[in-house]
């Protein structure tokens, strides 16, 4: 699977669904995982519907820098000043489910490692 023109997360962007949105700028969302694994887990997207980051091309570097530098920020606001972790799945093997490009934060409780 590797199309993305419409999931779920799109339908969030566009507002036709709801979700608890903790930030917002012009190329990114941020919100709640509806099923979290943490005590806090958030998902940043960007709004170009990228479906997964094998399909991410040079041209987007600085959009996945943003995302990154987002997913500080959000988790900064979320209170995880004694750490976090960024998760991307891709792709079967990586467990990915929803086709648009998200990074997991996940924090609030101690990780594992390996994770699962
Ligand atoms: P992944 O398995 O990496 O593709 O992650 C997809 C994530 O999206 C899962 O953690 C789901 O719980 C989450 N998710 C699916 N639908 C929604 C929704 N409507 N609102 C918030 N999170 C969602």
């Amino acid at each position: 699977m590797s199309e993305t023109t419409e999931t779920i997360f799109s339908k969030i962007i566009r507002r036709e669904i709801p979700a608890n949105i903790v930030y917002e700028d012009d190329l990114a969302l941020a919100f709640k995982d509806i099923q979290p694994q943490a005590p806090v887990h958030i998902l940043v997207i960007p709004k170009k519907p990228i479906a997964k980051l094998d399909e991410a091309e040079s041209q987007d570097q600085g959009l996945l820098g943003h995302l990154l530098l987002t997913a500080k920020r959000v988790a900064q606001e979320a209170g995880l000043q004694n750490g976090y972790r960024i998760v991307i799945n891709t792709d079967p093997d990586g467990g990915q489910t929803v086709y648009h490009l998200h990074l997991h934060i996940l924090g609030g409780r101690q990780m594992e490692w390996p994770p699962g």
